[in-house]
């Protein structure tokens, strides 16, 4: 017997003993097995002309037997020779458990996020079975191979047993699943009837679109009742091979006749997510091409969506065959989250996958499919705020790259998406409403960018202007400022409509940083004040600057700080954030660093000091005033001084 590897054991055990409700789903992960398995075999007989299959030979059959306790799931699609049954059946979830490890350590709660997101779908069965045996004979081999299991120590491999799959046509697979016996938390007698496997059939896979037959039982009438004896049974027991699917497909409907639990079950067994979508999306175009498009947004983010390993894209079907399974050009990459299947007569097949990218068709449906999702997401913020939000927190991230990666080209209606924490509303607002709420004489969208917003909240740069009754937008996450400096400016549309704001008209609004913008809040008494204090104190400036040498490019008033006694802002391109965040990255150091500039407040008694102390002519007292000044304006930054010894020392030296 070979012995499953480590990770793999543990995931098993996870699986099979965690506390799991729904474990009739294992039907439904086996029967998406057997669909995809035919799916590949017809993919296989339309490129290739040898291959002599007939699409209306090609089903799925489920059975059952009582007494052996038996569940079987049966197809005849592309089969797995011997090598197929050690890779694919060998190995756990080979995409992700060493993730999976690290994740979920330890934890033995709720299974449902695991099967599924590593392609561990088969192995559900072991949630129902004690023994799972798989037969099965690829397409054009001569011989059956048979894979057995416990699931749990190891597996074997070895041909199939004589008269299993031994025919010339008897390509395909059975997954014979050996049932537990019932227990008080688990009847897994149920599967064993007609009745109940049909009800999953139905429940699970009923858009499949390949035939899921059965064999049922029908009472059917006697012929001439009236010549049989009185207590004769007038029905008899017949037994027929029933197809228990609808096998339309589901997107082939109009949503008016699709219940939102259908959609819902679709888009859990279709795409192995273990939450309802949050929006479903259907359409259907007809024209110089015509499509059936259904498309989901996810209600929750799969594991693995900011990793590099994420394949974006959307299945492509053409008349029936499954083209890609993830079609990358349907999507664009700020909706990479976007799931879901097109399927369109009018693609062209018999080209090979590379020349599909570049195929006219799907780039009119691409963009059709761009703007459809981006109307649905407005909509979805202005009728339901929370759920968008929770979708933002979610997949914000890859709309703002995809703002950034355009180099702000493409924020048009991607600005609109946009959510951001303001620090006035306490609560996440759109750049729209920050706009249309902004103070008398506004003329810039104010932002902060940092690490925390507990800390931005408290910088001088963002408290001077909360102070004066300005909005700002806390921006926390890597990308917000990147993003922000390739847009610009936000452009609103005009504002119609009979609310306050109505008549507003189109304008382009600048985004400024606080610590970076020259933003000119004060009053004009404040900025004369400050231009006075500048002309006075030219040298006491001269002579600070010196002292910090090249940590800083210069050292000024500034009208706009209030309580604070100095900050640090920034000149040129590059913020404190930005530079923070490019020196996390592979190119450390080819960064460009930000060119920062020492701002005190003249308002403030440190000011007083300075000049006393320039006056006085301490030079050595004034460099250490202002290399302190300057640290602890960088420690409420939230960066790191750069020679703490130094700073240490300073300190000391002042007390
Ligand atoms: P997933 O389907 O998510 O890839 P599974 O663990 O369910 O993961 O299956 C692993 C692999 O085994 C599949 O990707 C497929 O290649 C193969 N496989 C499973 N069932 C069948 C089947 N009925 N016919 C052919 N191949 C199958």
């Amino acid at each position: 017997m070979k012995q499953f590897k480590t990770e793999s054991k543990k995931l098993l055990d996870l699986m099979i003993n965690s506390i799991y409700t729904n474990r009739e789903i294992f039907l439904r992960e086996l029967v998406s097995n057997a669909s995809d398995a035919i799916d590949k075999l017809s993919f296989a007989a339309l490129t290739d002309s040898t291959v002599g299959v007939s699409q209306d030979d090609l089903a799925i059959l489920v059975s059952f037997d009582k007494d052996a306790r038996t569940v079987t799931v049966s197809d005849n699609g592309i089969g797995m020779g011997e090598a197929e049954l050690e890779e694919n059946l060998g190995t756990i979830a080979h995409s992700g458990s060493e993730e999976f490890k690290a994740e979920h350590a330890g934890s033995q709660g709720d299974a449902t996020d695991i099967i599924g997101q590593f392609g561990v779908g088969f192995y559900s069965s072991f949630m129902v079975a004690s023994r799972v045996r798989v037969v099965s004979r690829a397409f054009g081999a001569d011989a059956a191979y048979a894979w057995e299991s416990d699931g749990i120590e190891g597996y074997t491999i070895g041909p199939a047993a004589a008269g299993e799959r031994a025919g010339a046509g008897d390509h395909g697979t059975d997954v014979i699943l050996y049932l537990r016996e019932s227990t008080e938390d688990e009847d897994t007698d149920r599967f064993l009837s007609e009745w109940a496997l049909r009800d999953l059939v139905k429940r699970y896979s009923n858009y499949v679109r390949h035939p899921i037959r059965m064999m049922v039982t029908k009472s059917i009438p006697v012929e001439n009742p009236d010549e049989l004896p009185e207590d004769a049974p007038r029905y008899v027991e017949h037994q027929e091979l029933e197809t228990v699917n609808s096998m339309i497909p589901i997107w082939k409907k109009r949503s008016s006749e699709v219940e939102q639990s259908d959609y819902d079950e679709f888009y859990k067994s279709t795409f192995h997510d273990f939450s309802d979508p949050a929006r479903t999306i259907s359409f259907h175009a007809e024209g110089a091409i015509s499509y059936d498009a259904l498309l989901f947004i996810p209600g929750e983010a799969p594991f693995d969506l900011y990793s590099k390993d994420y394949e974006k894209g959307l299945a492509l079907y053409s008349s029936n065959v499954l083209i890609q399974e993830k079609c990358a050009d349907l999507l664009p990459d700020h909706y990479n989250f976007v799931r879901g299947v097109i399927d369109s007569p009018d693609v062209t097949l018999n080209i090979s996958r590379e020349t599909l990218q570049h195929n006219a068709q799907l780039r009119a449906i691409a963009k059709r499919v761009e703007r459809k999702i981006g109307s649905e997401l407005q909509t979805m913020l202005a009728d339901d705020r929370e759920l968008y939000e929770t979708f933002f927190e979610h997949f914000g991230r890859g709309i703002k790259f995809g703002i950034y990666n355009s180099y702000g080209m493409g924020a048009g209606d991607l600005a609109d998406l946009l959510l951001f924490w303001s620090a006035r509303e306490q609560g996440m607002v759109t750049l729209r409403e920050y706009v249309l709420s902004m103070a008398e004489g506004q003329d810039k969208i104010l932002y902060a960018a940092g690490d925390s917003r507990e800390r931005l909240e408290r910088m001088p740069a963002v408290t001077s202007v909360v102070a004066r009754g300005y909005d700002v937008l806390l921006c926390t996450q890597d990308v917000d400022e990147f993003m922000l400096q390739a847009m610009r400016t936000y452009h609103m549309d005009a504002v119609a409509g009979d609310t306050e704001d109505a008549g507003t008209d189109a304008r382009d609004i600048e985004l400024a940083n606080v610590s970076t913008a020259d933003l000119d809040l004060a009053t004009d008494e404040e900025r004369s004040a400050a231009e006075q204090a500048t002309k006075d104190n030219e040298g006491l400036f001269q002579a600070m600057a010196e002292k910090l040498g090249d940590k800083v490019s210069a050292v000024r008033v500034s009208a706009n700080l209030t309580d604070a006694p100095a900050c640090i802002s920034t000149e040129g391109p590059v913020s404190l954030e930005m530079e923070r965040v490019m020196m996390q990255g592979p190119d450390a150091a080819m960064t460009p660093r930000a060119q920062r500039v020492l701002e005190l407040n003249a308002r403030h008694p440190v000011f007083e000091r300075l000049v006393a102390t320039q006056e006085s002519g301490d030079s050595d007292r004034l460099a250490l005033y202002a290399s302190l000044l300057y640290d602890q304006a960088l420690l409420v930054e939230g960066l790191p001084v750069d020679d703490p010894v130094e700073f240490a020392k300073n300190v000391c030296a002042l007390m």
